[in-house]
């Protein structure tokens, strides 16, 4: 089920779209499979379970006597990241989707200056209806672009974004309009930042064909592919 999953969407997807297989609560047997469909990027959303999985492909490689097995594996990070965990975090990922606050963002150029690494990120703005989602106001977004220059080890790819978790496919669409609209603005306003400030990451297992039709070039989709979480 998890290839014939992978190699339809793969097969589905506008060649502009890159599939972020969400493995979270799923065993690491899972993106083994996933990864020989051809799957490569791969995201979590709790620090404890991506170092978890990192160390148990640690383990397989040793157990294979093949230490290039799953060597173009990339992890993407995808939940609330407090700034106490950076360390079980950015050595692994490749970038960072969810960075949804200036404390964290400064937290991560600070890491990256004592590590001497740069790190992608993604900003995440709040827009979805429901008060417990995280994230930056448009304008802060906006503003923290207008200076990025002085965030010396992060590299700003774009935005991540969700919609507010409702059947309501109008609000799903005024809420990816909304994110996609800020991309937009960004590009239009901060033109040197054209080069890096690519990535529209929208678009999960239930919303996923709409936020393609906004722009997506980036979903993540997890219970689709992998079944559901419990
Ligand atoms: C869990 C999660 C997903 C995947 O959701 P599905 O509905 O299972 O596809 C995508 N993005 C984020 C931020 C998530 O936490």
């Amino acid at each position: 089920m998890i290839k014939e999953t992978i190699k339809r969407l793969k097969s589905e997807l506008p060649a502009t779209v890159k599939l972020v297989a969400v493995s979270k609560f799923h065993p690491f047997e899972s993106i083994e499979e996933a990864y020989s469909a051809g799957q490569r990027i791969f995201a979590e959303s709790r620090p404890q379970e991506l170092l978890a999985k990192v160390r148990t492909l640690e383990a397989r490689r040793i157990e294979l006597g093949d230490p290039d097995y799953m060597a173009d594996i990339q992890w993407h990070f995808i939940g609330h990241l407090q700034t106490n965990k950076l360390k079980m975090v950015l050595p692994y990922v490749s970038l960072v989707q969810s960075v949804d606050s200036l404390r964290l963002l400064e937290a991560i150029d600070s890491w990256g200056r004592l590590n001497g690494k740069v790190i992608k990120v993604l900003l995440e703005p709040h827009v979805a209806a429901e008060d417990t989602k995280q994230g930056f106001d448009p304008e802060e977004i906006l503003e923290i672009l207008a200076g990025s220059g002085k965030y010396a080890n992060i590299r700003f790819k774009g935005i991540m974004g969700m919609a507010t978790f409702t059947e309501d496919e109008a609000v799903i669409e005024s809420d990816f309009k909304a994110i996609s609209s800020l991309h937009e603005k960004v590009l239009g306003l901060y033109p040197s930042l054209r080069q890096e400030f690519t990535e529209l990451s929208i678009g999960m297992s239930d919303d996923y064909p709409i936020a393609i039709g906004y722009g997506s070039t980036m979903v993540r989709i997890g219970s689709m592919i992998f079944g559901a979480r419990y």
